[in-house]
């Protein structure tokens, strides 16, 4: 056996290095009844496993030997270590024990469905599992109940148990198989596609939904796009919720909705949803009062009841989910990229996501404007370049006005900046932006002698870009209302009673006050916002 009895240790490094790929498989419905079955005693070994080690560890912490070995200063390293390896030798809290462990278990029928070394390695899952809540790394460990089952198996070897093989075909192009007891399932290879091409090797079987997975973990790098370049340009950015005004000092300005193609998924999430709760409605009657509310539950309720197809679609929904969080960073990182190509300098308001999350749930939910932010400073980063995030306090970017230098509050309805000294009108998310990119981000406090000469060359842009988002928007491309487009055909408010109704729905948690000015006499004063508002 390769492991020793040496504790601590880290899964050896291997020094060439590695890169997953993961493949789709056919899987006919016997197929897949029988992978099905290999998983779910693969669950309940595992669980037998987790429940063996946590007595282990419950013993060895309930050991006088365990607070003396606790009590060691931190200062005295190597007795501390001794102190703690003896009591795992003794209690046999190790990988190479669990190993031991799980070859005693493996028995009978659990043998015919499992093979040594994928037994090995559910093993050495427990102990991770265990060993993080015996370093305080986590709280408790979470035995994989029937209905969730386990996700993955894993085999760490590619010559015996399951394996991946290669095979030549007629065609030139070999065809790929998972080969696991006596099945062979077929992957589906899209050879044309440039990561395919280092020729795989073997590992794992992932189950999603009621589909199946062959994740291999291959030698090489995987293959890296051409490198982007990066421009020299310094750009200003407004980030919302479901949009982003993008305006470089020099090239062209934009203003685009965030992750637009995401929203047919967010949708079939939702159904998703839906469905689950009215299969858990089905399946709970008693859960319900007459008027189909939900009961208020006290202590000794019946238990909530899961249905066979309310967990499909549990299943279902997860795989969904981790398909819309993978496309969600690439499109992510296309723009990072886009923006890169530009200029690697980058000025933005530091904002408050977390308060966005209370305010704009679920838009929030699905553009992850956040986590945009993180990947756009870390593609910037590569580049030599730096993103500056300016704090919103002192800079108010979206209340200034350049030519008179005030600070206006506008309601949130307001998409337009216009200002009584003669400035705009012009789409306010763009106004901000390039007040951003022209701001220092050492002392980032906006003047209005800064932005004269920018101005005479920015104005143009902004509005272009403005006027670019509204045709796009007539082309039948979804915006966020936040952008102050009317969409194509859409209802519009017919009377000014309808129209305060809505207005007052938008302007909502504080904002009701600055609406409730709006009926002041319509004499402006400068700086002072228009009412006007398009749409
Ligand atoms: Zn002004």
């Amino acid at each position: 056996m390769r492991n020793t009895h040496t504790e601590e240790r880290k899964p050896s490094r291997t020094k060439t290095p590695t890169f997953l790929l993961e493949l789709p498989l056919f899987a006919e419905a016997g197929q897949a009844a029988r992978m099905d079955a290999h998983l779910e005693v693969g669950r309940q070994f595992y669980n037998a496993v987790l429940s063996a080690g946590a007595r282990r560890l419950r013993r060895m912490r309930a050991d006088p030997a365990w607070q003396a070995a606790r009590a060691i200063p931190r200062t005295e390293m190597q007795e501390r270590k001794a102190a703690f390896a003896a009591l795992r030798e003794r209690y046999g809290f190790s990988e190479y024990a669990f190993h031991e462990l799980a070859r005693k278990l493996r028995v009978a029928w659990l043998a015919e469905h499992l093979d040594a070394v994928l037994a090995q390695t559910l093993a050495s899952r427990a102990y991770r599992a265990l060993n993080r809540v015996c370093v305080g790394k986590a709280h408790r460990v979470r035995f994989k109940s029937k209905s969730r089952g386990l996700d993955s198996i894993e085999n760490k070897r590619s010559d015996t148990g399951m394996r991946f093989v290669l095979e030549p075909s007629v065609e030139g192009r070999p065809h790929g198989f998972l080969l696991w007891h006596d099945d062979r399932l077929p992957a589906l290879i899209d050879w044309d596609d440039p990561v395919v091409a280092y020729g795989p090797r073997a590992r794992g079987a992932d189950r999603e939904g009621e589909r199946f997975y062959v994740q291999l973990v291959l030698k090489g790098l995987p293959h890296h796009k051409p490198k982007h370049t990066a421009g020299t340009d310094t750009i200003g950015l407004d980030l919302g919720p479901q949009s982003l005004a993008i305006v470089p000092r020099q090239a062209e300005a934009q203003l685009v909705p965030l992750c637009a193609e995401l929203r047919p998924d967010a949708r079939a999430m939702r159904r998703l949803q839906r469905r689950m709760e009215r299969q858990r409605r089905a399946a709970n009657p008693e859960h319900y009062d007459d008027k189909g509310r939900p009961k208020k539950r006290g202590k000794g309720a019946p238990r909530w009841k899961e249905s066979r197809s309310y967990q499909a679609t549990r299943r279902r929904k997860a795989a969904r989910e981790r398909k819309l969080a993978a496309h969600r960073k690439s499109l992510h990182g296309r723009l990072a990229h886009q923006l890169v190509r530009t200029g690697n300098t980058i000025i933005t308001e530091k904002l408050s996501y977390k308060g966005w999350q209370k305010r704009y749930g679920k838009s929030v939910g699905r553009c992850a404007p956040g986590m945009l932010i993180d990947h756009l400073r870390r593609t910037v980063a590569k580049t030599g370049g730096t993103l500056h995030e300016v704090p919103i306090r002192s800079t108010k970017l979206s209340q200034f006005c350049h030519g008179c230098g005030k600070t206006v509050k506008k309601p949130l309805w307001q998409r337009l900046h216009q200002c009584a000294c003669g400035i705009g009108p012009v789409q306010r998310d763009l106004y901000s932006a390039f007040l951003a990119a022209f701001l220092d981000p050492t002392d980032p406090l906006p003047s209005c002698a800064r932005y004269v000469v920018p101005w005479e060359g920015a104005e143009a842009r902004l509005v272009a870009a403005y006027e670019r988002a509204k045709e796009r928007a007539k082309e039948g491309q979804v915006v966020p209302r936040s952008m102050g487009i009317p969409r194509a055909g859409a209802r519009l408010p017919k009377s000014l009673s309808e129209a305060t109704q809505e207005l007052l729905f938008l302007s909502n948690r504080g904002k009701v006050e600055a609406w409730k000015h709006r009926s002041e006499p319509p004499l402006l004063q400068p700086g002072e916002p228009s009412e006007l508002r398009q749409g």
